[in-house]
């Protein structure tokens, strides 16, 4: 309650569309997505200054409030109990009056944009040109699963079953579009949720949450919790009335849910340790720009990061396209998001165990194109570095890190650079630089990877356009990619669902 009186004390900013329309706008969906807020307008920047301003002196702490903190088995169980008990007013709901208040949700999220990038600022360190994408990916969420939820009906003629009480469990690196995505889809799909932010998210999920409640979704539909005590996500997850989970972390996580409960229906995406390949027929200049910016944005946290680009043939062999992305990532400044300048964000903690061996230290045959430099005594702000002469197999081959290190690796063929690729246990995200139509062909039929991104760079994936999980180890569960028509799916129940003629 304490967010959602809060005026909105900084307006909302000028809009242009500044991003790619759908391939086919409006007419199959319904549906289009959300423009981002447009930096070159003089506006615009005077709005991000006054967002800034309030980073430092944020009065968001009140927002977990919000929050169910649970401490006992039995609080616990009566909030399963309470939600199932909700849901079955939320499935009576017809597929309209659901989307009705989804779509209401999506405006509310917009109308918070200011709120929304100041706590995620404020609480996980992320600067403003990371956030205000992940905003409008939050409402592009909002009208999509609106709709979708609809197409179930309207297009796929059938009537499917929500599946019923369902958990979402989100990380902290997108702690509002993730979070956002997987509850309105389990509430677009006629569910009721639990939701448990991620500990260091607490407040930006809260502020996220509470537009949901204001825009109709019932409290008990729509559960916010900590679990504030021993074994109580074990009991959640094993809970039989649980009848899907939605996580988005790390594999070992997905494996310790399984655990729980061997049976469990889970919707998981999980590690990255994603490539981007460069040939010699590829645009050097756009190569660089977007092999910077996948590794670096939001300081490399992010599943969907770029941990290594393998350079082929001439690429490998001259040092021109090294000296363009060092170049490319000197021009990123490192510094707290309450500066303007500032376009590389502190880690959420400082880096520990292998995030701060893979800084510090080289293996075997490695050299550094670029040191990594620590700016701040803690250990949680860095300039970014790049390992030159990563090895077949080695550790940093093989290993997620999630934090700003970049490792390059050399192919004489583009085919010996897919093994590379494809000796990666995990295939979250997978990039290709090459203008050559057979160079492109090739990859796309033999990468293994949930989503392939020719030319651009791996992160970022919008509503839609790019419907966004894994192959391999990172994906657990279903598979089935969130903001891509199937998602629904997975999270309705079709066994005795009538088939339409
Ligand atoms: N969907 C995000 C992207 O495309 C990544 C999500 C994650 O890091 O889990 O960059």
């Amino acid at each position: 309650a304490a967010v959602a009186s809060m005026p909105d004390a900084v307006p909302a900013p000028n809009r242009t569309q500044n991003r790619e329309l759908p391939a086919e706008p409006a007419a199959r969906t319904g549906f289009r997505n959300t423009p981002d807020t447009d930096p070159s307008l003089a506006a615009n920047r005077a709005w991000g200054d006054r967002i800034r301003a309030r980073i430092a002196g944020s009065t968001l702490g009140a927002a977990t409030a919000a929050a169910h903190v649970i401490s006992e088995e039995a609080v616990l169980d009566e909030t399963v109990r309470r939600g199932v008990a909700a849901g079955a007013a939320w499935r009576g709901l017809t597929a309209d009056e659901r989307a009705a208040i989804l779509h209401r949700a999506g405006d509310i999220l917009e109308s918070r944009r200011a709120q929304l990038l100041e706590v995620m600022a404020s609480e996980c360190g992320k600067v403003l040109e990371q956030g205000d994408p992940e905003v409008s990916e939050a409402v592009d969420f909002a009208h999509y699963y609106a709709e979708r939820g609809r197409d179930l009906v309207r297009v796929d003629g059938a009537r499917p079953k929500p599946v019923g009480m369902t958990v979402v469990t989100p990380p902290w690196n997108f702690p509002v579009a993730i979070p956002a995505g997987s509850t309105l889809a389990a509430l677009a799909a006629g569910s009721p949720v639990i939701i448990k932010p991620a500990r260091q998210a607490r407040r930006s999920g809260a502020v996220m949450i509470e537009a949901l409640w204001e825009a109709g979704v019932p409290r008990d539909v729509l559960q916010y919790v900590q679990l504030d005590g021993r074994d109580l996500g074990r009991k959640l997850i094993g809970d039989p009335a649980v009848e899907r989970v939605i996580l988005t972390g790390g594999y070992e996580t997905a494996e310790l849910f399984r655990s729980f409960r061997p049976e469990l229906p889970l919707l998981a995406e999980t590690s990255g340790k994603n490539a981007i390949i460069v040939t010699p027929s590829a645009d050097l200049d756009l190569a660089a720009k977007d092999v910077a910016s996948s590794a670096f944005g939001h300081a490399g946290q992010k599943c969907s990061a770029a941990s290594l680009v393998v350079l082929v043939g001439s690429v490998a062999t001259s040092d021109r396209f090294r000296r363009q992305l060092v170049d490319a990532v000197r021009a990123y400044p490192v510094g707290l998001p309450d500066a303007a300048s500032s376009r590389i964000g502190p880690l959420i903690a400082p880096a520990e165990g292998k995030l701060l061996r893979a800084l510090t230290t080289l293996d075997a045959g490695e050299s550094w194109l670029l040191e990594p430099e620590r700016l701040d005594e803690h250990g949680a702000l860095w300039r970014p570095g790049i390992r030159e002469g990563v090895a077949p197999g080695s550790e940093f081959h093989l290993t997620e890190y999630f934090g700003p290190v970049l490792g390059i690796m050399t192919a004489e063929t583009l085919e010996d650079a897919i093994a590379l690729v494809n000796a990666i246990e995990y295939g979250l995200t997978s990039g290709l630089h090459a203008l050559d139509a057979d160079e492109i062909a090739t990859w796309l039929d033999t990468v293994e990877a949930g989503n392939l991104y020719v030319n651009r760079g791996t992160t970022g994936a919008i509503v839609q356009r790019q419907p966004f999980g894994g192959w391999k180890k990172a994906a657990v569960g279903t598979g089935a990619k969130a903001g891509g028509p199937n998602y629904l799916y997975a999270l309705t129940d079709w066994t005795d669902a009538p088939v339409s003629a």
